[in-house]
């Protein structure tokens, strides 16, 4: 069973209407997730993740396309929730009962989908303690801090112990130390039960750290497919920035030394298969040199390693390496600069301006 398709989902496309104006939020997108997959949402604010997500959990309807969850079509909405656990980070805590404790709106929850009191009572207990909120669970949920209400959303998305995850932005609100619990309790799903997970955050080394699989989509289109690992490398190149001294050439006749960097360039050319981005003398008296060097035909660590037998085997000494490998965040971030030079071209792109949240009207 495992490794069979669990999300299938074909030429979805949703338009809203917006004061007489049309806005594709989804434009026909199709994509196969498989049993047991944790994949990465990843997009900035207004690429569709929210209406992708909604639209699998059955809270919103596709203007047109299909999609199934383990065979049965997100129109039978009865079925889909049963199988589904879904959190929407982004509406807070909206779908709790503002007058209820966190216990009686989990346990009202777990008997909507059909686990046993008995049952529900050991789940919800143990996930309050792996939280930090079983003296909290008396707490009406109108009482609570944002980042407490999202952890009673995840909770309860996880107490039926789902077959299929939809996770937007879960994380939101929650401080460090429950971050990092959240994380390793979705990859403890994912690992135990074989739960498949699609995961929506703005928190990188979540999404780093999580998934094998991360889908990019930008202005409701798929813009990206691949392992995060391969992300980094196609949107960020990699490089490696090295200090070392090389044993001067012999004089060439007129009393002087000539520095041997003609020869170190077609070196790392030939044996470590990388070009040098930069070659600076920073000692010429002692032949110092500082390189900052790209791989082209080998993995940074290998050009790494080749790089430096080169220097052995040439009598030189290395005094520094710095592999510098991109982050998620760069990845992600060069790859929308790429992706929208043209609007992006005169403008400062920072984090805040990408990451801020759309005013949306709301359907649910
Ligand atoms: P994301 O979650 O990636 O930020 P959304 O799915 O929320 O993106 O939004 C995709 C697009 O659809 C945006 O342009 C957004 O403004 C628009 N949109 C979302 N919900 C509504 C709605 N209820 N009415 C009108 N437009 C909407
Ligand atoms: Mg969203």
């Amino acid at each position: 069973m495992l490794n069979s398709v669990s999300i299938e989902i074909e030429n979805l496309y949703k338009e809203y209407q917006k004061k007489g104006k049309k806005i594709v939020a989804l434009n026909n997108v199709s994509l196969n997730i498989k049993e047991g997959e944790f994949i990465g949402l990843l997009g900035p604010n207004g690429a569709g993740k929210t209406t992708l997500t909604k639209i699998l959990t059955t809270l919103l309807l596709p203007t047109s396309g299909e999609a199934y969850i383990n065979d049965i079509s997100i129109k039978e909405d009865k079925k889909i929730r049963k199988i589904v656990g879904a959190v929407f980070g982004e509406t807070g805590g909206r779908s709790l009962y503002y007058r209820l404790s966190i216990e009686d709106n989990l346990l009202f929850y777990s008997t909507l989908s059909g686990l046993s009191k008995d049952v529900a009572r050991k789940r919800i207990s143990s996930l309050l303690n792996y939280f930090d909120l079983e003296d909290k669970r008396k707490t009406l949920v109108m009482k609570l801090s944002t980042g407490m209400k999202a952890k009673v959303l995840l909770i309860r998305a996880l107490i039926p112990f789902p077959k299929i995850l939809l996770l937007d932005e879960p994380t939101l609100g929650f401080d460090a130390e429950s971050s990092e619990k959240a994380k390793d309790l979705l990859n403890e799903f994912n690992r135990e039960f074989g739960t498949t997970i699609l995961l929506t955050s703005h928190n990188f080394p979540e999404i780093d750290e999580l998934t094998s699989r991360l889908i990019l989509i930008d202005s409701g289109d798929i813009v990206e497919d691949c392992p995060p690992n391969i992300f980094k490398k196609t949107a960020v190149q990699e490089y490696v920035h090295l200090m070392f001294s090389l044993p001067p050439l012999p004089s060439d006749g007129f009393g002087m030394s000539k520095l041997p960097t003609e020869i170190f360039k077609k070196l790392v050319k030939d044996q470590a298969g990388a070009d040098i981005l930069s070659l600076k003398v920073k000692d010429s008296f002692n032949f110092v040199f500082e390189a900052t060097i790209q791989p082209i035909t080998y993995p940074l660590n290998e050009t790494i390693s080749r790089i430096t037998v080169l220097i052995l085997r040439a009598s030189g000494e290395i005094f520094k390496i710095a592999p510098y490998m991109p982050s998620l965040k760069e990845s992600f971030l060069a790859f929308l600069a790429l992706n929208k030079q043209e609007s992006l071209e005169n403008k400062e792109t920072d984090l805040n301006e990408i990451f801020t949240f759309p005013i949306q009207e709301e359907d649910v």
